[in-house]
């Protein structure tokens, strides 16, 4: 879709994948672009090759699934990076597995690894780090030092992507995944949209009366359809 290819998997068929990937020690990285990182893709070939070189690419949100469907080549489903993650983290908790947090404000992931402990029981929080050091190696040498299997990276779009296209192949971690503000949902800092508005697909629009300063991000949600329909009828599903 506009140059960004996705994998066609539900999220349990996705948890599954990334967690054998921990188990077999296959090494990569998860993305999970949602409109705006596919239009920002359009802009950046750095940003559009960090993608596209991710070992699984999730549809994440209910704007790739509409842009796949208007291209004629439906998804599945969607994949929100939190019920992604949340799955991998149940897989996880029942092998020991050990994940470090990395990314959002200080405290922020400190917060989030008390609630995930709570929550699964089984899963070790190996270590955590805010997502304001410029100090990449330093950031890398505390990561390797935990020793986890799983590296969750939070630093919003495009800086995540970018960051383990670069980096991916120096931590020990078997695989990383970009994940936005999930840690601030797992802190409880920012509150995930109620179930039946996510059953309805507006996600996107309960975090934009949450945020309303996220509107400047979404401006470029009709740009974005209607460049997915241009490129429909071009029959290219592709630039
Ligand atoms: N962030 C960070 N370092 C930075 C910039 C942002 O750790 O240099 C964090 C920020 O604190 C927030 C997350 O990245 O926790 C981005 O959240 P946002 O809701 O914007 O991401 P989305 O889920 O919309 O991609």
């Amino acid at each position: 879709m506009l140059g960004v290819g996705f994998d066609d998997m539900t999220v349990a068929e996705a948890a599954k994948r990334a967690a054998e990937m921990i188990s077999g020690g296959e090494r990569g990285y998860v993305v999970t672009p949602n409109p705006e990182i596919v239009w920002m893709c359009r802009k950046s070939s750095a940003l559009r090759e960090a993608v596209n070189g991710a070992s699984l690419v999730l549809a994440d949100g209910v704007g790739v699934t509409l842009g796949a469907r208007i291209l004629g080549r439906p998804l599945r489903g969607r994949v929100p990076g939190i019920d992604f993650i949340d799955t991998l983290f149940g897989l996880m908790s029942l092998s020991g597995g050990r994940v470090f947090l990395f990314g959002a404000k200080p405290g922020v992931a400190e917060a989030a690894s008390e609630k995930l402990r709570r929550r699964y029981p089984g899963l070790v929080v190996a270590g955590v780090c805010d997502g304001y050091s410029d100090d990449v190696s330093a950031v890398i040498g505390k990561i390797n030092a935990a020793a986890p299997d799983l590296l969750v990276v939070c630093l919003g779009a495009p800086k995540q992507e970018l960051w383990m296209a670069q980096n991916a192949r120096h931590v020990s971690a078997a695989l990383c995944v970009g994940l936005g503000g999930a840690l601030d949902v797992f802190a409880g800092a920012v509150r995930r949209a109620p179930a039946p508005w996510r059953r309805l697909g507006l996600e996107w629009l309960y975090r934009l009366i949450s945020d309303p300063r996220r509107l400047k991000r979404m401006a470029i949600l009709p740009q974005y359809l209607l460049a997915v329909i241009w490129s429909g009828l071009r029959g290219k599903g592709g630039r």
